[in-house]
């Protein structure tokens, strides 16, 4: 896995990323009950800060998935599926996608988010 992440010169995958983003995904996750959760913008850009939006963690597991041969994918999948999951159960459809020309080709960024991120 790190092997892809040092060959690539994307913006995204600097070394340690897929660990980062693992752990961004599940800690977003993590509060129990069932309450819904609401993805947020982080206020900075920056690649550091841009892990605060738990959908750009999805978007790094995203992109490093894409990129791994097929034996690292399963592996990797096996990990970021079942936090899909809850990541749906946990989230609420945002009817108005369709609307927003952000991103929305992922499945993750048609989820409700916090209000204050659209103003
Ligand atoms: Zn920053």
């Amino acid at each position: 896995m790190h092997r892809v992440e040092y060959l690539s010169n994307s913006f995204y995958l600097h070394l340690g990323a897929t660990d980062r983003a693992l752990r961004r995904y599940r800690m977003f996750l993590h509060p129990p009950g069932r309450r819904p959760l609401y993805p947020q913008e982080s206020h900075c850009s920056c690649p550091s800060c841009s892990f605060d939006d738990v959908r750009h963690a999805r978007d790094v597991l995203e992109e490093i998935l894409e990129r791994l041969p097929k034996r690292a994918h399963a592996e990797l999948g096996l990990l970021v599926e079942p936090l899909d999951t809850v990541f749906l159960r946990r989230t609420l459809p945002d009817p108005f996608a369709y609307r927003r020309e952000w991103r929305t080709e992922f499945w993750w960024y048609r989820r409700l988010a916090d209000t204050s991120e659209w103003g």
